[in-house]
């Protein structure tokens, strides 16, 4: 997996910050997960092609995480687009994005789907072959969800030697890569373990924000190797974070600890804070693993 962060600051687009965007390569798909103001100029200097992009997850109808959904949307008409174009929100965004369109009289000329979102139930909303993509119920001020981007369990490697020093034939590659054993022209039953290998263990990705500290979340998202959750403020300011509904970077280590992720990415940084080097230092007295979003950064895991 690839994320690449394209804003990863609270309320509102400035000289040298963005608001919440992020960009998620997995099993070639590539998702946008949330979308503020300025998005679409952070997608051109980043190089990211727009046609790749067919499902758009936004968290929530906060400005700072979808203010720049209806540009983009129009800007992929202009470009020609073809192309369905997936939108995953919570309920309302259909009307709100509709709204727009019916006013300028621009509707577009390729297929917009809307999935609106309404439960407060994790449910799974996007599934293929490889990939999943679950919603985790946050508590914020108005309905919002994380998302969970899981690989699925890939198929065995096959054990080029072992499939050799048994002559099996190229034919039968594709059944043992999928778990069967193979029955030697003798009547040797050859286990499958014998002929495979592991295939690498699927990873996963869980976007958190915004929220408050919300201890529901943490069977969520056990075990992830990536978690990226908000911290808007440091603990000095946890007056405004329990009224806001936001977390402090403590508050998100604590649950970066509690479920025992592999790497903790604290973001949605408040542009009050000068140096955010202090959220990395909060963080780290309870969750050894901790990064700070920039935007424009990139994460592989
Ligand atoms: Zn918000």
């Amino acid at each position: 997996m690839r994320l690449q962060i394209l804003g990863c600051y609270a309320a509102t687009p400035r000289t040298l910050s963005n608001p919440t965007a992020q960009v998620l390569e997995i099993k070639n798909h590539l998702f946008l997960i949330d979308y503020g103001e300025g998005t679409q100029v952070q997608l051109r200097k980043n190089k990211i092609k727009f046609s790749r992009i067919k499902h758009i997850f936004i968290s929530h109808l906060h400005g700072d995480h979808f203010f720049g959904l209806p540009g983009l949307i129009s800007t992929f008409r202009l470009l020609g687009r073809d192309k369905e174009l997936h939108i995953h929100g919570p309920k309302g965004i259909k009307e709100a994005i509709t709204l727009l369109m019916r006013l300028g009289n621009s509707w577009t000329n390729y297929p917009l789907l809307f999935h609106e979102l309404e439960s407060n139930e994790p449910q799974i909303i996007f599934e293929d072959e490889n990939v999943e993509v679950t919603t985790i119920p946050l508590d914020h001020r108005i309905y919002t969800n994380g998302f969970l981007f899981r690989e699925k369990e890939s198929e065995r490697k096959l054990d080029i030697r072992a499939v050799e020093k048994y002559s099996i034939d190229k034919v039968h590659y594709r059944e043992i890569k999928r778990g069967k054993d193979f029955t030697l022209s003798n009547g040797e039953l050859i286990p499958n373990t014998e002929l495979t290998l592991d295939p690498p263990p699927p990873k996963s990705y869980a976007y958190c924000s915004d929220t408050g500290y919300f201890e529901l979340i943490v069977p969520l998202i056990k075990d992830s190797d990536v978690l990226y959750h908000e911290a808007t403020f440091l603990e000095s300011e946890s007056h405004l974070s329990s009224t806001t509904k936001h977390s402090t970077a403590k508050e998100a280590a604590t649950i970066a600890r509690e479920a025992g992720v592999g790497k903790l990415i604290l973001g949605h940084f408040s542009t009050r804070y000068k140096n955010i080097e202090r959220f990395k230092e909060e963080a780290q007295e309870i969750f050894d693993t901790v990064e700070l979003a920039d935007d424009g950064k990139i994460f592989e895991f």
